[in-house]
Order: structure tokens, then sequence, then C-alpha cells
């Protein structure tokens, strides 16, 4: 057993620890406070990589392992929990169109997508199912040379300001979950309209809603087989939950040591609050418990990267960690006093983003499904 990360990975580490310290933490809130979407951030990020992790070599990406990806989406979310979709997204493109696009797809945007110019949403959520994602209706029928999508999709992550998106719907509508194909979508397109949200957090990631009205794309723009797209999916959301959790603890353990110097600083009865073992056990048991989550997080990552199955791993993953950072940040919310409920710190804010965490993906009732059909069998469950 060895739980080294190799050379390489360590610089990665360190490389992405002082960028996301140095550009991405100062500008954390403005994005949040102002409503936008950090495009400067996406630039740097592009030109260092970050958003083309799992993007083949061959399209101006990186082609690194799982673990590497982990290491980079934890160290962003110190600095910017928000630019971590553009990871999220990049990595979910970049397999999924790396492996099963047309030539000219991935040629056409998966290296604009890696510099950071374009901007590729992924679109599976209705308004009528999110949970149940094999329920959905939007349908993509077959015309000569090209598909015809009609349908809605809701609950979209930057497609207010994306470019494409990789939108599934139902080719097959009697065969539920085997009927459903992957569409590389233009956001041009005519027949296209978009309505944006305005969440409580992660709001300069501009979720939205998608409507397609009688929207034609060339047949070429089918990623896999047709009505292989679920399965597809499936597969890739598996690492991505991990990726999640890290995402997560960056987040936390940034505030976590935020907090430990504002207690250290902070003074009543005449001494620093930290000496209080009510402020410090607090502390001391999160970090406990990210510790934990963080390690399990890397060894789903490293399975998956070793070829191994990580479904139940993953799904353990997306079932707790984001519930461990976000309980962590309120804690450490609480022990900023009334402080923490301003402004004048960024834990109100990563409170707000950390909890969108909890449900996107898949909530932690569905990852339970899915381990408990693991520990019972599917009749069972
Ligand atoms: C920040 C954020 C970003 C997102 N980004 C995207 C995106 O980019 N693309 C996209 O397609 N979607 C996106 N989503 C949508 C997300 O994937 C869905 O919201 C999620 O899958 C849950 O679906 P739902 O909202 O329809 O909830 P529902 O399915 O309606 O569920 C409502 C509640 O019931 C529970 N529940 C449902 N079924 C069961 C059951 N069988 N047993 C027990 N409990 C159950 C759920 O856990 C949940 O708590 C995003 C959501 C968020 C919050």
């Amino acid at each position: 057993m060895d739980f080294s990360f190799s050379d390489e990975q360590r610089m990665v580490q360190d490389s992405m620890r002082a960028f996301a310290r140095a550009e991405l933490l100062p500008k954390y809130t403005h994005w949040d406070r102002n409503d936008e979407f950090p495009r400067e951030q996406w630039l740097k990020m592009g030109a260092l990589g970050v958003l083309g992790l799992r993007v083949p070599v061959d399209q101006g990406g990186q082609e690194a392992d799982c673990v590497t990806a982990g290491l980079v989406i934890e160290e962003i979310a110190r600095g910017d929990f928000n630019c971590c979709y553009g990871i999220l997204n990049s990595c979910f493109a970049g397999d999924i169109l790396g492996k099963f696009a047309s030539p000219a797809v991935k040629d056409t945007w998966l290296p604009a997508m890696a510099s950071g110019e374009t901007v590729l949403c992924v679109c599976l959520t209705e308004p009528h199912c999110g949970s149940d994602a094999a329920a959905i209706r939007t349908q993509a029928v077959r015309r000569g040379d090209s598909y015809v999508l009609n349908g809605e999709k809701s609950g979209v992550t930057l497609l207010m300001v994306g470019d494409a998106a990789i939108v599934f719907a139902k080719t097959d509508p009697a065969a539920g979950a085997k009927g459903v194909s992957a569409f590389l979508v233009p956001l041009d397109r005519p027949g296209i309209t978009r309505h944006p949200y305005s969440d409580m957090g992660a709001r300069g990631i501009v979720r939205g809603s998608l409507f397609l009205e009688d929207v034609e794309v060339p047949a070429g723009n089918l990623i896999g087989p047709e009505n292989g797209g679920f399965s597809r999916v499936m597969q890739t959301f598996d690492y991505t939950r991990a990726l999640i959790g890290l995402m997560c603890l960056g987040a936390a353990q940034a505030t976590v040591e935020e907090t430990v110097d504002y207690l250290k600083q902070r003074q009543a009865f005449g001494r620093p609050l930290s000496t209080n073992q009510g402020v410090s056990f607090p502390l001391a048991e999160w970090s406990a418990k990210m510790e934990m989550a963080r390690w399990f997080c890397y060894r789903t990552l490293w399975l998956r990267d070793q070829g191994l199955p990580h479904t139940r791993e993953s799904a353990m993953c997306k079932m707790q960690v984001p519930v461990i950072a976000a309980d962590a940040v309120h804690d450490c919310l609480i022990l900023h006093g009334h402080y923490g409920y301003t402004k004048d710190f960024p834990v109100e804010q990563r409170l707000r983003d950390v909890i969108g965490q909890e449900i996107a993906d898949g909530t932690p009732h569905i990852m339970k499904i899915i381990v408990a059909r693991d520990l019972f069998g599917r009749d069972f469950v």
C-alpha cells in the first residue's frame, strides 16, 4: 500500500495552491456579489491546462489521471469554489467527447474548451425529473442527415454563458434508460432559448433552463451509438462524484484554516477564543472527518485510474463528503460570531456555494439507493 502522490502530482498540487491563493481567492466574493461569470479566471485556468485535464492530448488537453484531476480541483476550490464547475464540466466533456464523439466534434469543441475560450454545459435534468434521470422526455428524431430535438432542460450549470451543450434525449422513448442518446448541441442554433436562475449560491456559474424547439443538429453530433447515452453518462458521473467530494473539501479546508486564524486573534474574556476547548474541539473534529473523507475520495479516483470498479465508492463520496464539508463550514460560520453572518468574510458564501453540491449530480438519497443496491442486490431495494 502506497499513499504518496508522485513528484509530478505534488508539483501540480503546489502550483495549483499558489495559483488559487494569488489569482482566485482575492476575487472569489466579487463574482458572487456582482452576479458575474468569472470569465477572466476561466481564461487563466485554460492557460494553465486546468480545463483540459481529461481532454486528449491531440485536442490540446493534458490526459491527466483522475487522482491528478482530484488534486487540481481540491486546490482550485480553496481559491474559488465556483471555478471548479469549469473543471467538473470539462472533465465530463473531455471524457465523453474524447471517447465517443466524432473527430469533427472533438476537434471543434475540445481545444476551445480546454483553453477556456469556450464553455460547455451538460443537460440531463428536466423540470419533471432529476433523480429519475431515465424519465427524461426531451426527444431527438432522426431526419435525413440530422437529428431534430424538442424538449426542456433545467438546472443547467453555466448555461447562460455556454457555447455548446451535451444534451441527453430519448431516441427510443419506449425503451426507458436504454432509449437515451447524447448530442453535442451548439447553443446558437435556431430554436434555442434560455432562461436564467437566481440561485442562493454559486451565482457566478449562472444556471438556467434550456428550451429546444425543433433544434436541428448534424447526425455526426450524436455522441457514441444511438440509444447508448445513459450508460456513458452514468459511468462518467462515477468518478466526477469523487471530484465533487474534493471540491467541497477544498472549500471547507480553506474555511477551517481561516477560522483557526480568526480564533487565535479574536479575544473574549481576556484571552484568545481558541483557548476554549468548546471552540477548538469542533475544528479538531472537522479536521479529522475531512482528512478521512479526503483519502476516501483519492482512493476512489485511484480505483478509477486502475480500471477497478468504483461505482459504490463514488456514490459514498457523493453521499457523505458534501454534507461533511457543508456542516464544517456551517460550524466555522458560527465560530466567527456575528461577523460570520456578514459579507465581510467569505464564510457565508462558502456555505451557500457548498450546499449546491449536496444536490447537484445526485442527492444523498439517490446515492444511498446506489449503495443499498450494492449491499442487498437490485431485486431487494
Ligand atoms: C448547483 C447545481 C448544479 C446543477 N447542475 C446541473 C447541470 O449542469 N446539468 C443538469 O442536468 N442538472 C444539474 N443540476 C440538477 C441536479 O442534477 C438535480 O437537481 C438533482 O439530480 C435532483 O433532481 P431534482 O432537483 O429533480 O429533485 P427530485 O428528483 O425531484 O427529488 C426531490 C427530493 O426527493 C428525493 N428523492 C427523489 N427520489 C427519491 C427516492 N426514490 N428515494 C428517496 N428520496 C428520493 C431527492 O433526493 C430530493 O431530495 C444541478 C443542481 C444544482 C443544485
